[in-house]
């Protein structure tokens, strides 16, 4: 493993009841919050209510942006923006899924500088402050909740792009597992798919030494494999929300990946895949990361045996690395298509028409992308087309 250096500043608050500390986080802020949440399901579930009680009984001057679209725009990141700097915001609260935390970061970034939110996205201008913002997190999934990434979508040019900034880390983030549970089963099956996708994405690199790294990252597979399918049995269970929430944060808060980069090409594929379709991003990984995984194990198949063994019990006795490598590929796919997670981009009636539109998006940042194996555009083509 390589040198490195840790800091995640996000205090987490988790578990039931947990809501209770934001009047004493918000206290050190001034007056004006922005709250800043989704389509409505908070309205639904009653946790708006409870919200906004509490931002009144501390005092607060309660300012809002509601409407934040599952991959966020930036044109919505704008509207917070105004709004941040026409009213004087101090604090911005998120309250829902890596959506809206993922637009609040945009909007923490756009409002403390002068230069579009696009062109921040796009690394073209580079952040050295953003306002505060904490979380309440409504489901497990991104990550979102303690990391400083943010993906933003341009739907006039359909581009979708991951940046971050050590000045987007919430200043705290609370996780209710009673807040997930009035989660759908389609949009719980894509969280899971998330959270072993950025345990499968850290999996693949070069790196050496990277033990226990190796077995956080597959603890995390195995616990989210386990627990799956239970909580998909009762969407209610305290319990199981529980599991999966605390492996959401922990698969993308920088814990388990010390020391190495993993590899992040699947998630490229998706976004440009999300870019021109405005698919569940859980929906399109569950699609894509096992051709992915086909496509590259020449390139380190005892990586894949490892993975196939560990997570997915694979007996390798009289196989090639390369063999049990695929058989637990084999097994991955099965895993998904047993929680219902869709298996084809055909799914979601994208057909080989768009391959070339979404090839194209996967290079507009950096012409090669994925550590594991630079991969290009023509790269990206063969992975759609096998995805079709
Ligand atoms: P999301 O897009 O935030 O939410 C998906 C849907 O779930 C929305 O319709 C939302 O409804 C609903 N929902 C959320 N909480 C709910 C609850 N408690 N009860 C009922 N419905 C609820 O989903 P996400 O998977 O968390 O975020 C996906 C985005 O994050 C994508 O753009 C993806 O690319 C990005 N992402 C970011 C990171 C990162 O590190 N920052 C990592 C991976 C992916 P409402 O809108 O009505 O609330
Ligand atoms: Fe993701």
């Amino acid at each position: 493993m390589q040198n490195f250096f840790f800091h995640n500043p996000t205090k987490l608050y988790f578990g039931q009841g947990q809501l209770s500390n934001l009047e004493n986080e918000l206290d050190q802020y001034g007056p004006n919050i922005l709250l800043v949440y989704g389509g409505g399901s908070i309205k639904k579930s009653g946790l708006y209510d409870q919200v906004i009680g509490l931002l009144k009984k501390a005092n607060k001057q309660i300012f809002e942006l509601s409407g934040v679209e599952p991959n966020p725009r930036a044109t919505t990141a704008r509207k917070g923006i105004d709004i941040c700097k026409k009213e004087k915001i101090d604090f911005i609260l998120a309250v829902g899924g890596g959506s809206t935390i993922d637009c609040t970061k945009a909007i923490a970034a756009g409002a403390q500088s002068e230069a579009d939110i696009w062109d921040i996205v796009t690394k073209k201008v580079h952040i050295d402050e953003a306002l505060p913002f904490g979380t309440v997190l409504t489901l497990a999934a991104t990550g979102s909740e303690m990391n400083s990434g943010s993906v933003i979508t341009n739907w006039e040019t359909k581009e979708k792009h991951g940046w971050g900034s050590p000045y987007t880390y919430p200043q705290f983030s609370i996780l209710d597992p009673d807040f997930t549970k009035t989660v759908p089963r389609d949009q719980t099956i894509y969280g899971i798919v998330d959270i072993m996708s950025h345990a499968l994405e850290h999996y693949f690199h070069h790196e050496d030494n990277t033990l226990l790294q190796d077995r956080m990252v597959e603890g995390i597979l195995l616990t989210v494999i386990e627990t799956a399918p239970k909580l998909l049995e009762n969407l209610e269970s305290t319990k199981h929300r529980t599991t999966i929430l605390y492996n959401g944060t922990m698969a993308l808060n920088g814990m388990v990946n010390m020391g190495y980069h993993g590899d992040w090409a699947t998630h490229n594929l998706e976004h440009a895949v999300s870019a021109v379709h405005d698919i569940p991003h859980g929906g399109g990984l569950a699609i894509l990361f096992p051709h992915w995984m086909e496509y590259v194990i020449d390139e380190n198949p005892a990586r894949f045996k490892k993975l196939a063994i560990r997570v997915f019990g694979v007996n390798p006795e009289g196989k090639t690395d390369k063999e049990v490598g695929l058989e637990g590929v084999k097994k991955l796919r099965e895993f998904w298509n047993s929680i219902g997670a869709p298996s084809r981009l055909a799914d979601y009636d994208i057909d080989a028409d768009s391959i070339d539109a979404m090839a194209a998006r996967t290079v507009t940042a950096r012409s090669e992308f994925g550590n594991f194996k630079k991969l290009n555009r023509e790269d990206a083509e063969k992975i759609y087309q096998r995805s079709l």
